[in-house]
């Protein structure tokens, strides 16, 4: 949520490699967005509210030559997203500029002090407080360095911030607390700093992740970083990344989210990896980083996250359940946070979350790191606060996912949880081998099965075209797929602004049924399962109250047509795998329907990615 991005370099270019990072960071906020260059000795701003499009044009043709930059899109949270709260904030002076990504908890009260020595402030933001407590420190502290940690000890809530001065004409500096920030470092070429490594991914992999409570400055040739509390200087590791410039590119599709819903054959793979062996049955989980005796420990897991995340957290549960007999309870983070849960040292808390910067999810983290359970994350980003704050990992492999309606970290999410689920259970010995042997050996065939799935689009998209004027749909799934109908209802609304609503297809006669009419489709997943039977009894009763059908199915299935307006077909799968292969054509209706009803697929009105405020 909300991009910072800050170059300072050998290269004339630094406005344009800011303004193409910004590009790359707008699924983060696309509020406003906004730069500050700095050239001879002055500090310029353009700022604009909407999205980058409107600071772009013309700027372009008139970007001036200079060496350092600093930008920043914006997911408003103080102020309403207007040209006047956009980032970059300066001083009354334009002797300092900023860009800041959070909440400062204290603004109200720092603001009041500040405007009885007369600040005037020009926006409604939280953040303008920091550059005017910067102008009021200086007055009065040795050094801007100075001024800079000082005001950093004044503030209370979350930031990632990165400053300019026009008396340092060569330096960023930069701070974290609860936000994530990173330093991109190269030998020759200048420097970096960003909210998120897509951004500079262009320019270089090696990468240093600040922590929380760090500071420091950041010039052409040198980091130097400090712990804030203890004022003293730290050595840093330079990590290496392992994802490519091409991952963070279109690559010819419409959009980031076809794109992404492309690749997920290849993101299955990738997580799966070398850490299955068919012949038998067994899982190996690199970085769990669990003894077996850890693990056997365990007496209730509970899963933490957000959103998509929280759905496919859903499926674990009844993977983890069914596979290896471990209770499991979901929690959205945002509740468990505050909800004072029962927890002790035989509770695993389990994150899910593509980014690792979720605000919620960390806090849930850390609240069951005190209270002394086991921790662990299905998580994409490496580096990422929560994969680092959490005793181990399952990482995704789903490479940068930009669309902000996720599609490929969803369906990872959902192989890491097979996975944990396989080898917990074989741990437990509640799996025969040859289930296990067949479970790895059918998970291995959904690329494939995927592929099959994404050649037929074009029938799916002619569905989809039946579908744009509605204001409202029910979507409906049972058992493990429950979950699948969550996130298809989730996927609908998020993109294309249809109110959509997830049902366990049992729970219908409670309650939603009454909505269902002719003005309200119901779209259910009934493909080959257990409960099958049941999910068709469900359907039956809507479609009796004339709503039309959409149901996804199984190929070879003789009967969903003679209660259905429309099927789509998916290939047989083993029902442990199911929501892998049914989300699939649930992605796909939803970014039809949403293209087709010209709505902005890849960023969703009053949405962002990786949500790194409360
Ligand atoms: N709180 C700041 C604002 O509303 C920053 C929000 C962000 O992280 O984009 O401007």
């Amino acid at each position: 949520m909300c991009g910072i991005i800050g170059y300072t370099g050998q290269t004339y270019l630094a406005s344009k490699i800011v303004l193409d990072g910004l590009e790359r960071l707008e699924y983060r906020g696309y509020d406003s967005a906004g730069l500050a260059i700095l050239t001879n000795g002055e500090i310029s701003v353009k700022r604009d509210s909407g999205k980058l499009r409107n600071i772009r044009e013309g700027l372009e043709s008139g970007l001036p030559s200079n060496h350092l930059a600093i930008g920043h899109t914006r997911w408003a949270t103080h102020g309403r997203p207007t040209q006047d709260n956009a980032h970059p904030h300066k001083d009354n002076n334009s002797r300092i500029v900023l860009v800041h990504n959070g909440i400062i908890e204290n603004y109200l009260q720092l603001k009041s002090t500040l405007l009885e020595k007369g600040h005037k402030f020009l926006s409604d933001t939280d953040t303008e407080i920091i550059v005017h407590l910067l102008a009021e420190n200086e007055k009065h502290e040795a050094s801007f360095k100075d001024a800079f940690f000082k005001t950093l000890g004044q503030l209370e809530g979350a930031w990632a911030l990165s400053v300019v001065h026009v008396d340092y004409p060569d330096t960023i500096f930069i701070a974290k607390k609860n936000c994530p920030l990173l330093i991109g470092l190269t030998e020759d070429e200048g420097n970096f700093v960003s909210s998120d490594i897509t951004a500079i991914i262009k320019y270089t992999r090696d990468v240093v992740y600040l922590e929380d409570h760090q500071a420091g400055m950041l010039t052409p040739g040198n980091l130097d970083l400090f712990d804030t509390k203890t004022k003293t200087q730290i050595n840093y590791n330079v990590e290496r990344v392992d994802w490519n410039p091409v991952m963070a590119e279109k690559n010819g599709y419409r959009h980031f989210m076809l794109k992404e819903i492309h690749e997920q054959p290849d993101v299955i793979r990738n997580t799966i990896g070398t850490n299955t062996n068919e012949e038998d049955g067994s899982v190996y989980l690199p970085d769990i980083n669990m003894s077996n005796d850890d693990l056997l420990g365990i007496r209730k897991i509970i899963v933490v996250a957000c959103g998509t995340a929280f759905y496919a957290g859903l499926v674990g549960k009844y993977l983890v359940e069914k596979l290896a007999r471990v209770s499991v309870e979901m929690d959205l983070a945002s509740e468990f946070r505050y909800r004072d849960p029962v927890l002790d040292k035989d509770t695993l808390v389990i994150a899910v979350t593509q980014s690792g910067e979720t605000a919620d999810t960390l806090a849930a983290i850390n609240l069951a790191k005190e209270r002394g359970c086991k921790t662990m994350a299905i998580v994409n980003v490496q580096g990422s606060s929560i994969a680092r704050a959490v005793d181990g990992n399952i990482f995704i492999h789903a490479g940068p996912e930009i669309g902000v309606a996720s599609t490929k970290a969803y369906m990872a999410m959902l192989v890491a949880f097979e996975l944990f689920a396989l080898y917990l259970a074989n741990l437990k010995s509640t799996i025969e081998v040859a289930v296990a042997k067949q479970l790895i050996h059918e998970l291995k065939v959904i690329p494939q099965k995927i592929e099959e799935v994404l050649k037929d689009k074009e029938d799916i998209l002619k569905i989809a075209q039946k579908y744009t004027q509605y204001k409202s749909m029910l979507f409906l799934g049972r058992d493990l797929n429950f979950p699948t109908a969550l996130e298809g209802a989730l996927k609908l609304k998020e993109i294309s602004y249809i109110h959509a609503e997830g049902y366990a297809a049992g729970e219908m006669k409670h309650g939603p049924i009454a909505l269902v009419d002719r003005e309200c489709p119901v779209v259910a997943v009934v493909t080959d399962s257990p409960v099958y039977e049941k999910v068709v009894s469900n359907i039956v009763e809507a479609r009796s109250r004339d709503c039309r059908v959409l149901s996804i199915a199984s190929k070879g299935d003789k009967e969903v047509q003679g209660f259905s307006d429309d099927v789509i077909k998916v290939p047989k799968v083993m029902d442990l795998l199911s929501p892998l292969l049914n989300v699939l054509p649930l992605q796909l209706f939803a970014y039809y329907v949403a293209d087709l009803k010209g709505a902005d697929v890849d960023q969703p009105r009053n949405l962002a990615k990786s949500v790194t405020v409360e």
